[in-house]
């Protein structure tokens, strides 16, 4: 196996001989020998074969070597070149070292190992000043990877100075930036130890609490925590959700600010953990929400008062109602509930205007405030509706008292923008003992009372008893009943004369409504006609009553022919006397049936006529232009204004039985029956005395000079087959 070359000579000269020589020597010694024999060959194998070292001669053909040697130090410096010549000239020598050769070996070269020699030292020298070459590259790079590896160090550290110094700027601006929200926040805040001892406050929590500052507030406030939550079962709580969940927000505490007044607060906290997790503090916010709170209340006082009285509504009345039920139910003690209704409320808001109905009852309010004691519930129901809760009258006659102090109350005049009004109320008492049912059902019975005191006469009390709530169940199925009995047409009319107390001529006939029950036989209209006007079923059956009643006219004057024909009156309620269509139905009735003008007659009560105030007159204008004859009913039993009378374009006043019944035989108590024939003639009215029975009554009425009467004396009120027997048995025409 060869070895490899020690290294790899190239020998330029022209001289083959000494070309031969080198190589043979050279070879033996281990070396590669490459050879070329002129210059410009030798750089052409030089630049082929990278020889390890070049031997160059100086004379030769074509190019010399001081040539080649300048071209191979320049394209090579690394290489060592050595000039062989036999010039022998000291010049020669200088000149080919300047140039850069590495020796200079003089020929003929006697010696070759001299040459060996020189080529092994310059090999050698090659090596050194590659290797330190290399060394020092090695060593220049290490310097600049350690320079860019400072350089990068310290621009890192540079960087890493800036953002410090940004991040300590920040830090002082943020400190500012917090210390002025601590400073001027609106909420408090503060820091609180473990001990519950304030370690912190902003001027905001010293102001809320009535300090002048943070400190005066720190050295005088003591626990802040039992400062704050006055409640101890509340704080309790707070401490508990705090040690929870680490913080508790919006957590309403009631407590009073320095200079006593009351402070509702909100406070949002949360606990400050130290390194091993224990609590080292807990630190939070604080809101004064009074205000929110103030609003709150009135809102909510609002929303259970009523806007006018001030006093509490229905909603707050029925849950007082319910607990003082509840009261007495486990305590078998005793409450009374007073249910007040104003009489005829609406006469004052009409003639008045809404604004003196509203000072009414504010005025009113405040004479039922007197009558009450403080412990009492005194509330408006809506309208002209109030009642009362008293637990603090002890049996039925406590309470009655109640209402006797108020109906007195009642009896002076009430000054409402310089006009004197009078006006009564109607009260239903109802005491309760042990159970005495639901908040609802015992409204409702005092609601009902209340109405009976109205239908005995108003300006009254009535007291609640079980009867009365039989009454009540009664009138439910009655009502069930009246409605089937609507369908089923179980209605009749009867007819009772009204007769000239002269002559004794039948000159109309009222018609009275009866129900005809299948099992109870006749049910008088007075069982009946309230209910059917409370539920509005009056409205239909009213006309039915008018339909019969035209129809029966038409038919008894087509059978008793007179020159003045027999007229008929017919009862209108309440709630037919308030349809707007009134008048309008009438005509097309009145075209429609063949009775003989001017002879329907309408009889409206007095207390009809007087609630609907200035809204009658038109209505009772445009029932005249029909034709039809206007009668007041029960005259004298009502509230009346006799400067509202002669305002009524009516015809007939009709006495009412009660001043009646009062003229004895002898012809007394007969004063207000005088007084109201006065009035009558005094206002060119006709008047008809209602329920005349005995001889004597008729005498009396007949010298006060009423000229219509009708009662039992004459006739009771029969059906139709009767009164035809009745007027063919009695022929007297009526004179005018
Ligand atoms: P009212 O309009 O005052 O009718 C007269 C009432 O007096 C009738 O009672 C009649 O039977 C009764 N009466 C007549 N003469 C005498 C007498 O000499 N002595 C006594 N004690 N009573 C006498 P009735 O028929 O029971 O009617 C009661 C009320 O029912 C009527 O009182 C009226 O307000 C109402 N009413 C009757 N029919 C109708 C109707 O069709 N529609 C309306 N809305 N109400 C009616
Ligand atoms: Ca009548
Ligand atoms: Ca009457």
């Amino acid at each position: 196996m060869p070895q490899a070359p020690v290294a790899t000579v190239l020998t330029i000269d022209d001289e083959e001989v000494i070309r031969r020589s080198f190589q043979a020597y050279l070879e033996d010694s281990g070396f590669e020998v490459l050879q070329a024999h002129n210059g410009r060959v030798g750089l052409d194998v030089f630049r082929e074969h990278h020889p390890d070292i070049v031997l160059v001669d100086l004379r030769m053909p074509e190019m010399d070597g001081l040539e080649v040697l300048a071209t191979v130090v320049r394209e090579a410096p690394d290489v060592p070149i050595i000039v062989v010549s036999g010039t022998g000239m000291i010049q020669d020598a200088i000149e080919a070292l300047r140039l850069g050769a590495w020796d200079y070996v003089l020929k003929p070269v006697e010696d070759l190992g001299i040459l060996e020699h020189s080529v092994r030292r310059a090999l050698e020298r090659a090596r050194l000043i590659k290797e330190n070459k290399a060394y020092r590259e090695n060593l220049e790079n290490l310097v600049r990877r350690r320079t860019t590896e400072l350089h990068d160090r310290t621009r890192q550290l540079e960087e890493t100075n800036q953002r410090l110094q940004n991040e300590v700027g920040e830090r002082i601006a943020a400190e500012a930036k917090y210390r002025s929200i601590f400073e001027n926040a609106i909420e408090g805040i503060f820091q609180v130890n473990h001990q519950g001892v304030l370690v912190s406050a902003n001027p905001a929590m010293a102001r809320i609490l009535g300090y002048q500052s943070p400190q005066e507030l720190m050295d005088n406030v003591g626990n802040f925590c039992s400062r704050l939550c006055e409640d101890a079962g509340k704080r309790e709580k707070f401490f508990r959700v705090l040690e929870d969940h680490g913080s508790v927000q919006a957590f309403e505490v009631q407590t009073s600010r320095l200079d006593g007044q009351a402070l509702w607060a909100s406070v949002n906290a949360h606990t400050v953990t130290g390194k091993t997790g224990e609590t080292v503090r807990f630190e939070g916010t604080l809101e004064d929400i009074s205000d929110h709170k103030r609003f709150e209340e009135q809102l909510l006082h609002q929303s259970l008062h009523d806007a006018l009285t001030g006093l509490p509504n229905r909603a707050l009345f029925t849950d007082r109602l319910s607990q003082a039920i509840y009261r007495c139910s486990r305590q078998n003690s005793f409450f009374a509930l007073l249910y007040l209704d104003v009489d005829r409320f609406k006469v004052i808001n009409d003639s008045l205007g809404h604004a003196q109905g509203d000072q009414f009852l504010m005025k009113l309010a405040e004479r039922l405030r007197s009558c009450t004691r403080e412990a009492d519930t005194l509330a408006r129901l809506g309208g002209d509706e109030f009642a009362v809760i008293s637990e603090q009258v002890r049996s039925l006659s406590g309470a009655t008292m109640v209402a006797e102090r108020i109906l007195e109350e009642m009896r002076r005049p009430f000054n409402i923008d310089g006009h004197e009004i009078y006006s009564t109320v109607s009260i239903g008492i109802i005491c309760c003992t042990g159970f005495c049912g639901t908040a609802e059902e015992v409204l409702r019975d005092a609601d009902l009372t209340m109405y009976r005191a109205k239908s005995n006469g108003k300006a009254r009390y009535e007291v609640f008893d079980n009867a009365l709530q039989e009454q009540t169940i009664q009138l439910l199925t009655m009502e069930t009943e009246f409605r089937r009995a609507l369908a089923k047409n179980e209605f009749e009319l009867h007819y009772q004369p009204i007769v000239d107390v002269n002559t004794g001529a039948v000159v109309t006939l009222e018609a009275l409504l009866r129900w005809k029950h299948p099992e109870r036989g006749y049910i008088p209209p007075l069982d009946f006609i309230p209910m059917a006007e409370e539920n509005g079923l009056i409205v239909p059956l009213g006309w039915w009553v008018l339909e019969e009643a035209c129809r029966q006219l038409a038919h008894l004057q087509a059978l008793f022919p007179r020159s003045a024909p027999l007229g008929m009156s017919v009862n209108i309620s309440a709630k037919q006397f308030a349809q707007a269509d009134l008048g309008q139905k009438l005509e097309t009735l009145l075209s429609h049936s063949r009775v003989a003008p001017g002879t329907l007659e309408l009889e409206i009560t007095e207390s009809v006529i007087m609630d609907r105030g200035e809204a009658a007159i038109g209505m009772l204008e445009e029932l005249k232009s029909l034709g039809l004859k206007l009668f007041v009913d029960d005259f004298g039993t009502g509230y009346s204004s006799l400067s509202y009378l002669h305002r009524f374009p009516i015809d007939m006043l009709k006495i009412d039985r009660s001043f009646i019944r009062e003229i004895d035989a002898t012809g007394g108590h007969a004063e207000i029956v005088r007084a109201i024939v006065g009035l009558g003639r005094n206002l060119g009215l006709g008047l008809i005395a209602e329920g005349v029975e005995t001889e004597a009554q008729l005498a009396v009425i007949r010298t006060l000079g009423c000229q219509l009467a009708q009662g039992f004396l004459f006739s009771r009120p029969c059906p139709a087959a009767e009164i035809e027997n009745y007027l063919a048995a009695n022929r007297v025409e009526p004179t005018d």
